[in-house]
């Protein structure tokens, strides 16, 4: 037996410039093979069974020569019938891909190249610099700047002084100097707009412009990190006008978003925004061993309500658990606290008889009062905690069917750098980030930096602790990145 070897690229910083079809290998590989990529959201995806293979640098110490990886690639296609060489962009782009195809055809191995979206091209976008634009730049050329010798051979620098392509460097952050200083003894204008480029399209993308004779001082002055990309060119006035990236209400800042379920919406929304998300994962929601029997209590009930979309799903997890499905609601009417939790039971076939408007408890216990008829009895699906004094209702009966628990996560890791911003989702998120702070208090933590509420009881939970936040105008994660982007725009 004999696999195929699969050269995938991965796409420049961002995970999601991954293509369908990496994502596609990612999923059925039996081993991945992967160089430094800038970003550990890949290798998240890989299911666990797959034996993964770190062959990258750690700075200038190469953990395998390019020799060795060659005869990895042989050896782990002897063993599995999926081997993916992941590498960071565009497998053929400066990444040696080229020669470990050679050598796989030489041995007789199977091999596909699955292109990626090169650093050359996507990294400048991120920027806001289009590599070609009509009447500034015909053409391109990508150059390395790297070279064993630590020189420039080969490199033809009276041509790059002599055209209006863009000009783009890989691998030359150290050498920024150099290569400016070449370009100007061969001609190149003093004046060319510039860029140096680091940690392109990721949250912590840094970029520097400057006209080619300071580009050097500037990015020293900058302390730019390695990858990054050189860009010399009159495209790279552009960036004024398209630097989308950079310009997102939350690019560069870092959110502390203390976190109790699972629920990735709220942290992929703030990111969209261009946040650098610190999640911590707090507590997690776990199923109560008695669920079902809560759940039970409530038979022949004619109202059930949902308060959470956690609540849906641990309540339906209940009832395969038990061997039933969404017919066990049969001619029951149906109460959602708001939108997201009406999508939820949507997933499981059940549509919601009733969605309040408002967001919070109280205004969903209000408004489903008024809904139901004297006498009618009502199972409130909930956490394992006492419910809301809101829910004695006057003229109906209600039972509570807690079918979860909020577990404290001892282990959480307070984030290493301190947070430029935070959002709280939930009272117990605050009261749980709060106990994992050893020696510092949370209103200390969060000194001078803007915080966001999701509802009134939040809020009422990080009073307790002398901070005061900003509180959504609607209890959702909506408003709730509104406010915060909002708070930042103020503080500018
Ligand atoms: N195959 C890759 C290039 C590999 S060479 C591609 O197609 O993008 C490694 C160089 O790529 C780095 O030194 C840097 O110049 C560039 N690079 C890769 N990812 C980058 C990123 N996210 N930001 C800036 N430069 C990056």
């Amino acid at each position: 037996m004999i696999g195929t070897v699969y050269l995938v690229g991965a796409g420049a910083g961002d995970a999601k410039l991954l293509t369908l079809r990496g994502a596609e290998l990612l999923q059925q590989a039996d081993c991945v093979i992967y160089d430094r990529l800038g970003t550990e959201q890949l290798l998240e995806q890989i299911p666990p069974h797959c034996e993964k293979i770190y062959v990258g640098k750690a700075d200038s110490h190469h953990t395998l020569s390019q020799q060795e990886i060659n005869c990895l690639l042989e050896q782990k296609a002897k063993e599995h019938p999926i081997v993916v060489r992941l590498k960071g962009g565009d497998p053929f782009v400066f990444g040696r891909g080229g020669e470990e195809g050679c050598y796989l055809k030489e041995k007789n191995i199977p091999f596909q190249v699955v292109s990626g979206v090169t650093s050359a091209i996507a990294g400048l976008a991120a920027a806001g610099i289009p590599i070609t634009h009509r009447e500034l730049a015909r053409g391109f050329r990508v150059y390395t700047a790297h070279d064993k010798d630590g020189g420039f051979g080969g490199m033809d620098f009276a041509s790059m002084a002599n055209t209006n392509d863009t000009l783009v460097f890989l691998m030359g952050l150290g050498r920024v100097e150099q290569i400016a200083a070449q370009l100007m003894k061969y001609g190149k204008s003093s004046d060319t707009p510039c860029a140096v480029i680091s940690n392109a399209s990721l949250p912590t993308q840094k970029s520097v412009f400057a006209p080619l004779q300071q580009l050097a001082a500037k990015v020293k002055q900058e302390q730019l990190h390695s990858p990054a990309l050189i860009v010399v060119g009159e495209v790279v006035q552009l960036s004024e006008q398209l630097n989308w990236f950079e310009q997102r209400p939350l690019f560069g800042k870092k959110i502390l978003f203390p976190q109790t379920g699972t629920d990735s919406r709220l942290e992929k929304m703030l990111q969209e925004q261009g946040a650098e998300v610190q999640r911590v994962q707090v507590s997690s929601l776990q199923p109560l061993e008695q669920a079902w029997e809560n759940i039970c209590k409530g038979a022949g009930a004619e109202w059930v309500a949902f308060t959470s979309h956690n609540g849906v799903q641990f309540f339906f997890d209940a009832v395969a658990k038990n061997r039933q499905d969404s017919r066990c609601l049969a001619g029951t009417m149906v109460a959602a606290i708001g939108e997201s939790t009406a999508q939820a039971l949507q997933q499981y076939g059940i549509r919601a008889d009733f969605v309040a408007t408002g967001s919070t408890s109280e205004q969903f216990a209000e408004e489903l009062s008024q809904e139901m008829m004297a006498g009618e009895r009502l199972v409130v699906v909930c956490p394992n905690q006492p419910l809301s004094p809101c829910w004695a209702m006057e003229n109906n009966s209600v039972i509570a069917a807690p079918v979860y628990e909020n577990v404290p996560n001892p282990d959480a890791q307070i984030p290493d750098q301190s947070p430029n911003g935070a959002v709280f989702t939930c009272a117990s998120s605050v009261h749980r980030f709060a106990a994992l702070l050893k020696n510092q208090t949370l209103k200390k933590y969060l000194s001078g930096i803007p915080v966001a509420a999701i509802g009134a009881k939040t809020a009422e939970a990080l009073q307790q602790y002398e901070i005061f936040p900003a509180i959504c105008s609607e209890s959702n994660y909506t408003q709730l990145v509104k406010t915060l982007c909002q708070l930042f725009k103020d503080k500018r």
